[in-house]
């Protein structure tokens, strides 16, 4: 008998299982639209040619493999930095920014709620309903307490702007909010700058923590600093802030674990002090960070040539996906004879469409058109190419009937 018959069976996780599901599927058939992962229209994985040449410039250089710093590497910090708040904003200049490489945008993420549960034990976090799946896990994991914020609403499949506002109100004083820097994950539904305004409005009046999570960075417009609006109007209204950063999207590094935690104080004096214990939290976690993502990024950002190769990539992945929306919208709206709108589908931003399907419609698209979709009516359309719209959009329309 074994030592560890009390573990149970783990649930699969809602987001990669469907990956896991879909592999072990051996109909001709089959769509994968759970994970968001950028495809091809061929459908096939896609390695930005800015990587590669990152790559072959750092093979040639022939770099070893040393540790790096805790913090990780200060050439990769500098530039995700600038890229995120812009080269000539004041809190970069002004050394007002702790800056650690970690493990992507999850692992950032996980290290900010470390730092969390230890300097602010009393406090929680307001996250949105819905959110990105994993949000939850990465603060129960940590034991810091959190709550939702109304962010949806099913009945225009838009924005609950007002049950939002009033949320955000209604939480003790100096909670920290989650907010998605661009491209809301499930949703697709991000608020208008104004909106952002009004939503800085309320958290600077409650005194609350921003704490942005940006994991699309031009992924969303196409357009790295328009993606950043969120991020920089907080800052430039004087407001202290978490921003965790991933790499996985825009620059297709989802495997290299590349992004960090970026904390705005109000003195280079705090920074400074924040980053010395972000440091000492991840050092018995992991101790120090990969290297290889963080010199291809510092590499692509930090050079002229491959950071306009690279802006010309993404528009290209973003293009492509905007096209993909259009076509799944005309095929609905074609097929549909209930007059129902689907223009919600073209409002949407990002790599995901929340299609307003249930779970029990969610289940039949996977049971009967195997297509791989997360539970809450999410799709990829990173995962869909233009001739396969067609075949979703009959999968979708069968799912009502
Ligand atoms: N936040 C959000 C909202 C995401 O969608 C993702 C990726 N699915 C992440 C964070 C983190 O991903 P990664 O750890 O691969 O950077």
């Amino acid at each position: 008998v074994s030592r560890f018959e009390s573990v149970t069976m783990a649930p699969p996780d809602p987001i990669l299982g469907v990956s896991e599901a879909f592999k072990a599927d051996t109909s001709d058939v089959k769509l994968n639209l759970g994970v968001g992962a950028y495809r091809t229209e061929e459908l096939q994985p896609y390695v930005l040619n800015v990587v590669r040449k990152a790559e072959n410039l750092m093979l040639e250089r022939g770099e070893n493999k040393e540790y790096l710093p805790i913090e990780g590497l200060a050439a990769f910090n500098k530039v995700t930095a600038d890229l995120l708040f812009g080269a000539n904003n004041p809190v970069i200049q002004q050394g007002r920014v702790a800056t650690v490489q970690s493990l992507s945008g999850t692992g950032s993420l996980r290290l900010a709620a470390a730092f969390i549960q230890r300097y602010f034990p009393d406090a929680k976090v307001l996250i949105s309903s819905p959110t990105w799946g994993n949000h939850k896990n990465i603060f129960n994991d940590a034991r810091v307490p959190w709550s939702e914020y109304r962010y949806y609403d099913p009945r225009t499949v838009g924005l609950d702007f007002d049950g939002m506002l009033a949320d955000i109100k209604a939480a003790p004083d100096g909670s920290f909010v989650l907010l998605h820097g661009c491209a809301h994950n499930p949703t697709g539904i991000d608020p208008t700058p104004e909106q952002w305004n009004k939503i800085a409005d309320v958290i600077q009046e409650k005194n609350h923590i921003p704490f942005f999570d940006v994991a699309y960075q031009g992924f969303a417009s196409g357009s790295l600093d328009t993606d950043a609006y969120s991020v920089r109007l907080f800052v430039e209204r004087g407001l202290e802030l978490l921003v965790a950063q991933s790499y996985s999207k825009n620059l297709g590094l989802y495997a290299e674990r590349i992004g960090a935690i970026n904390v705005v104080c109000s003195s280079s004096d705090a920074a400074a002090r924040v980053k010395s214990q972000l440091k000492r939290l991840a050092r018995p976690m992991y101790s120090n960070p990969p290297v290889h993502g963080a010199r291809i990024v510092a590499n692509v950002v930090g050079d002229p040539t491959l950071f306009n190769e690279w802006k010309q990539e993404m528009e290209l992945m973003a293009g492509r996906i905007k096209n993909v929306r259009q076509r799944l919208f005309d095929y609905l709206s074609q097929k549909d004879k209930s007059g129902k709108d689907w223009s919600f589908i073209l409002k949407q931003i990002g790599m995901f469409s929340f299609t307003g399907l249930n779970k029990a419609q969610s289940d039949h698209m996977t049971n009967k058109w195997r297509v791989y979709m997360t539970k809450d009516g999410r799709i990829s359309l990173a995962g869909l190419s233009l001739s396969n719209c067609e075949y979703l959009a009959d999968a979708i329309m069968d799912s009502f009937h």
